[in-house]
């Protein structure tokens, strides 16, 4: 080790660990563990119960437990497939462990006779219970093999890094936990009662037996509390630098009126709504500044967010500056491309498409065009802040549809457009309603504007939702949309994780929906298809050559069709309310009056029904996201998807708000009384996964 001996170990990098080598550590690095310390604050999802064998006879399906018992019979036997078939008796009874994998030395090694000892779900299989790919171990009868004395941790890991190595390293870690420094002021400690620190880290890593009935995930118990309000802290005090940071630094100031955009109001068949209005004139306040904007702009799906970014963007290029858009999905960044070139293009502006999928000899005219101040706009996905792209004069990032990028790209993203000492203003767009004392923790660092209004002329969408068995009647329903002149979305969703299975299952739905309907023209959609095909396809309905689109999850944010009018959204009962109400957002988007057909798989359960029910009787954004708060109730994580990705370890912003307030004061009396723990409390709760400190942004 060429470390000297006083640097604690906690402070080393995790390499300093045997047996951690550069592959292993760039795995770690992925889950944000960078230094040994930083195990210690990786911490479990929830926990296995290893203290004590079951006996079979006791087993109940769904369980997690560990079985040991004399194996009877092992083979090898072929049903749908090849599997291995291994009989564990225990005296009560007897269980299969069964496995789809195995090597031949394995099948040996389970021979008739030794003593085994598994761990893995109990599940049903006939009249028998089984086990599927088990952990096992064999074990020597003439020693006995202790079982846990703690509640075993199952910690979020990523691919190719095995809990057992996760367990094994944080354990050592464990061993160095008094070494950390307490970070909280000792009133705060005292005011609010909270457990030690070290204490804190070992029960949640490996809480006691006692404890394994205790919901140890809910964050009530005391060394829970204890970390979530640290964790809130340093994320606070992250965010009060960033905000501090961010207006301490220059920025173009753009104070003449918006002529191109005045331009632009002369030829549009619409008004802007009063709240477009009163957005696009905040937001021209902040760009007359020479401090850069931060404006978060929420408005529901189909409040004309597009509109307020054009604005913004025109306002920008009156003063002679570059305007980057940024969309999170390739679809839409090709559908803001052909809007703006429809809209700016007439008034001899250059709209350039930017896409991950060009290839280099592609994109070079484009980028020069950028680099030589010829390209007004750039419009495109992530791939836009490559290195390769470089502008003349960058004066403003729009980054539409914001929850999917997170505090950290955000600082990434201006500190590209950095020029001279002058950083670009920043626009965020959302349609994701979030209550207010969460915007403060999620979005602490931005101005908020919200577009409470719809354009006018819109009927409401009316949802219903029918039994999957009612197909034939929902297809009788395209088929007179479409004679009607409509256009129809049908969604499709599927459980499985795989993308390759989800639009295999679009795909079959188009072939039969083109058999069953051969007057209409079906076009299919998903997320594996080019780019340009996409652009094809989507051009092609949006020209009402393809009447019925089939599309995966893809088309969920942002596409905007306003001849479509009927959205049939498959297996509704899986997906979240927040997510059928994006879905739906896609119809409702004209003057003819909308549906929504929520298909669902009988029997409904309790929550399921709840939401549908929930999106039957609402179509405002704001309330169906109060009624998703409460029907997942307190206790629940809202997804990154929700939070505008605050990666928390264990602070969950809806059940912890309640928290906000005394957190907040913590902040404000450590930066007065303590600043020198600030960077102490951010490095250690903010690493990022790609291993960088917040607070490497915040010094900018
Ligand atoms: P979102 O907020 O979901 O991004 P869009 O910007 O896509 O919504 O706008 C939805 C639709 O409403 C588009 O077809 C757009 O042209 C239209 N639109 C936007 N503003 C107005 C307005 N003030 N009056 C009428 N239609 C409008
Ligand atoms: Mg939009």
């Amino acid at each position: 080790m060429d470390q000297p001996s006083t640097v604690s170990l906690l402070q080393q990098p995790v390499t300093a660990l045997k047996g951690v080598g550069e592959k292993m550590a760039e795995k770690l690095t992925k889950l944000a563990i960078i230094r040994v310390a930083d195990l210690l604050f990786h911490l479990p999802l929830r926990y296995q119960d290893r203290t004590r064998i079951y006996p079979i006879s006791s087993l109940r399906v769904g369980q997690e437990v560990l079985v040991e018992g004399e194996i009877d019979t092992t083979e090898v036997v072929m049903r749908s497939r090849r599997m291995l078939l291994c009989q564990v008796n225990d005296g009560s009874g007897v269980i299969t462990l069964r496995f789809f994998h195995f090597s031949h030395a394995q099948k040996q090694s389970l021979s008739p006779g030794s003593l085994l000892r598994c761990f893995g779900e109990i599940r049903q299989s006939g009249f028998r219970l089984e086990m599927v790919h088990p952990e096992y171990k064999l074990l020597n009868p003439a020693h006995p093999t202790p079982v846990e004395n703690t509640l075993t941790a199952t910690y979020p890991s990523t691919e190719g890094l095995q809990q057992r190595s996760l367990l094994k390293l944080i354990g050592i870690a464990l061993e160095q936990v008094h070494e950390l420094p307490e970070l909280l002021p000792e009133h705060t400690v005292r005011t609010y009662q909270f457990p030690p620190l070290a204490d804190s880290l070992m029960l949640l890593h490996q809480p006691p037996v006692e404890l394994a009935h205790l919901p140890m995930t809910d964050g009530q118990h005391p060394a829970q509390r204890r970390l979530v309000f640290e964790e809130m802290l340093a994320h606070q005090l992250g965010v009060q630098q960033a905000r501090q940071a961010i207006k301490s630094v220059n920025a173009p100031a753009m104070p003449e009126a918006n002529t191109y955009f005045s331009q632009l109001l002369e030829q549009l068949p619409f008004q802007p709504t009063g709240a477009q209005n009163r957005v696009i004139a905040e937001i021209a306040q902040d760009l007359g500044q020479n401090t850069p904007m931060n404006r978060l702009v929420q408005g529901d799906v189909g409040s004309g967010k597009t509109l307020v970014a054009i604005a913004a963007a025109l306002h920008a290029i009156t003063h002679g500056y570059q305007v980057a858009l940024m969309a999170p999905t390739e679809l839409l960044a090709e559908q803001h491309y052909s809007n703006l070139c429809a809209w700016l293009e007439p008034m001899g502006l250059e709209v350039v498409f930017i896409s991950g999928g060009q290839t280099a000899k592609q994109r070079r005219r484009k980028v020069e065009n950028l680099l030589l101040g010829i390209g007004h706009i750039a419009v495109g996905t992530h791939a836009l802040f490559q290195k390769t792209v470089e502008f003349l004069q960058l004066g403003l990032i729009i980054i539409d549809e914001q929850h999917r990028f997170g505090v950290h790209q955000r600082l990434e993203l201006r500190e590209k457009g950095k020029q001279g000492d002058h950083y670009p203003h920043q626009l965020v767009m959302t349609a994701t309603p979030i209550p207010r004392t969460l915007a403060m923790t999620a979005y602490g660092d931005l101005d908020y504007s919200v577009i409470d209004e719809l354009p006018p002329g819109r009927t409401p969408i009316k949802t219903v939702a029918i039994n999957n068995e009612r197909r034939d009647e929902i297809i009788e329903r395209i088929s007179s949309a479409c004679a009607a002149g409509r256009q129809v979305y049908w969604v499709c969703t599927l459980i499985e994780e795989s993308e390759v299975l989800q639009c295999q299952a679009a795909a079959d739905t188009a072939e039969l929906l083109r058999e069953r309907l051969p007057n209409i023209n079906v076009g299919l959609i998903h997320g594996r298809l080019h780019g340009s095909e996409k652009e094809a396809i989507m051009q092609a309905f949006k020209a009402n050559t393809l009447q019925l689109l089939v599309a995966t999850t893809v088309i969920e944010v942002g596409v905007d069709v306003p001849n479509a009018s009927l959205m049939i959204i498959e297996n509704a009962e899986r997906l979240g309310l927040s997510q059928l109400h994006q879905l739906r957002g896609r119809v409702g988007r004209g003057e003819t009056a909308s549906s929504c057909v929520l298909m669902y798989q009988a029997p409904l359960g309790k929550t399921a029904r709840k939401r549908l029910d929930a999106l039957r009787s609402s179509t405002d954004g704001f309330e169906i996201a109060n009624i998703d708060l409460e029907i997942r109730g307190p206790g629940e994580v809202l997804g990154t998807r929700q939070t505008g990705d605050v990666q928390m370890r264990i602070a969950q912003l809806i059940r912890d708000q309640h928290l906000l307030p005394a957190v907040q004061d913590a902040a404000r009396d450590i930066i007065a009384n303590y600043p020198e723990r600030v960077p102490a409390l951010t490095q250690r709760w903010l690493q990022q996964a790609n291993g960088a400190t917040a607070t490497q942004f915040f010094q900018s």
